[in-house]
């Protein structure tokens, strides 16, 4: 037990509470924060609370945006009739990384997991069938992760898409089993979107 005042343990704990931040991190986190003086605390309290404000899910794909759609969906020079599925935005930006791939995406914002209660109508799928059904689409690369949870959602867009004449393919080759997109080095995960197969 640490014997921070309450107010520094209560900071720890929401910020411990961010994706890869153990305690440690979160501790040191805390300290360098409440080191600085006033004025530097509120300017990185306003940046956080401006992002926020402005930013909201592209209509289109459902990235996060400050603009009416997205940079990727109002991008003229990419393949538009390319859909790469994605769970949430930061498998998104871990694919544009590596700058190799040139279609559009579409954000479901979670996967189906059946232990926590999560359904396709918790998901972006109904949005997913109306942009195949509306757009020119002529395939969707599924890059959900390649685990459990990730295979059954593939899997249940495999047969939602079937009665749609579109190649529907899954992002394979050199993914270690039960890793998550957004820890791949971009190189593995290039070569993953590149030898998709057919599903
Ligand atoms: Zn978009």
């Amino acid at each position: 037990m640490s014997d921070f005042p309450d107010r520094i343990e209560e900071l720890i704990r929401e910020i411990s509470s961010l994706p890869g931040i153990g305690p440690k991190s979160a501790e040191r986190i805390s300290l360098c924060i409440l080191s600085k003086n006033e004025s530097e605390v509120e300017k990185f309290v306003n940046i956080i609370q401006k992002a926020k404000e402005n930013m909201h899910l592209c209509p289109v794909c459902f990235n996060i945006t400050d603009k009416e759609r997205c940079n990727v969906c109002t991008d003229s020079k990419r393949n538009h009739s390319i859909i790469c599925v994605v769970e949430e935005v930061r498998d998104l930006f871990a694919i544009e990384k590596g700058k190799y791939y040139d279609g559009v995406f579409h954000v479901l914002h979670g996967r189906i997991d059946p232990m926590n209660h999560i359904s396709p109508e918790n998901l972006k799928m109904k949005e997913l069938v109306k942009r195949v059904s509306e757009e020119d689409v002529k395939e969707i690369i599924i890059a959900t992760n390649p685990n459990f949870n990730g295979d059954i959602t593939a899997l249940y867009i495999q047969r939602l898409l079937k009665p749609y004449d579109i190649k529907i393919t899954r992002i394979a080759t050199g993914l270690p089993k039960g890793t998550e997109i957004d820890f791949v080095d971009s190189v593995t995960l290039s070569m993953a979107i590149k030898d998709r197969k057919e599903i």
